[in-house]
């Protein structure tokens, strides 16, 4: 009896002294919300749900909830985050849109540099270009001709602009000479389901959202944006844009993990070490694989190093949009 005493006076102590140091996060009882600047069922989301449940267990079981701020390419939910209390309890979780949108967009209302804390990297996704079912083209070179005779009555979808599918977009354009109607969604979940519906023609979007409808046969798959073929099963037999006659066509994109500006150093600590777990987590490593993306493993975990990554990033991004020309205000 003396003995028990002894252990619930010691955590009582021991409490006080983690609450002194701000290291009490996450409370008892409180709610993360993980914003994602892109509809719900779409592949941004999906990565932000897996990586939730696999973060949930290290944060001492807290419950995470998505928010799917979406619209204008992310950059709707972008600015819900960076505008946001500062104390952990809201993040975002967003993709290569964080390089993307500062050159496309005139006027932003955040700084990606100087509006957030960078947790980390999460992880690497190829993206595949797919047509609807009702398409005749059975490869991407009757694609080729077929949008070469069709121009802009072809319609593609994309995310908004600054999205992954836009960029995409943007490039297949350019490589093909040929200016297509692009038809933005406020993400890829609802532009697949107009694909499907062959409301649109084409679309440019991550294998985390594509590869399942490639499997049911639901969509055409015609190439994939990687240098290499992949690994995945069910990709591995779709050519690469490079071998299909567009040398060096390469978009890889990623996910990253942000919270607002001034957010405690000990709560960043202790999210971007749930992430680290979470990011070993073989459940988690299973799912992303088994859709074609590759969990990050290297320095890009670290905070510094992603925001490193993101400012290169922009500086690749920026001659690439320029040339194209497309500018949004
Ligand atoms: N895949 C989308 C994009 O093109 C984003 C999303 O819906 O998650 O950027």
């Amino acid at each position: 009896m003396k003995k028990l005493f002894t252990l619930t006076a010691l955590a009582a102590v021991t409490t006080v002294v983690t609450c002194a140091h701000g290291q009490d996060f996450p409370g008892k009882d409180k709610v993360i919300t993980i914003v994602v600047p892109f509809a719900a069922g779409g592949p941004t989301d999906r990565v932000a749900r897996d990586v939730a449940e696999a973060m949930r267990k290290p944060l001492g079981g807290v419950s995470i909830v998505i928010d799917n701020a979406a619209g204008a390419g992310s950059t709707i939910g972008n600015a819900k985050v960076a505008r946001a209390r500062n104390d952990g309890y809201t993040l975002l979780l967003t993709h290569v849109g964080m390089a993307t949108t500062p050159v496309l967009y005139r006027k932003l209302p955040y700084n990606y540099e100087t509006d957030f804390e960078y947790l980390g990297m999460i992880n690497d996704v190829p993206m595949t270009l797919i047509g609807k079912p009702q398409l005749e083209s059975s490869n991407f070179k009757d694609l080729r001709d077929w949008i070469g005779k069709n121009g802009t009555k072809v319609n593609l979808g994309n995310a908004g602009i600054g999205s992954a599918s836009h960029l995409c977009g943007l490039l297949f354009q350019s490589e093909m000479k040929v200016e297509m109607t692009t038809v933005p969604y406020k993400g890829t979940a609802p532009a697949i389901a107009d694909l499907l519906g062959g409301q649109i023609d084409l679309l440019c979007d991550q294998t985390t959202n594509t590869t399942s409808q490639i499997e049911a046969k639901k969509v055409k798959p015609y190439a994939v944006t990687t240098l290499k073929r992949l690994a995945t099963p069910v990709l591995k037999d779709i050519p690469t844009l490079d071998e299909s006659g567009m040398k060096n066509f390469q978009v890889t994109i990623w996910h990253g993990l942000y919270a607002p500006k001034g957010t405690p150093p000990a709560v960043l600590k202790t999210i971007n070490d749930a992430l680290k777990v979470a990011l070993k987590d073989p459940e988690f490593i299973k799912k992303e694989e088994g859709l074609g993306a590759v969990v990050v493993t290297d320095k890009r975990i670290e905070p510094i190093e992603h925001k490193k990554f993101v400012q290169a990033e922009v500086a690749r991004f920026g001659p690439v949009i320029k040339a194209a020309g497309v500018y949004a205000d």
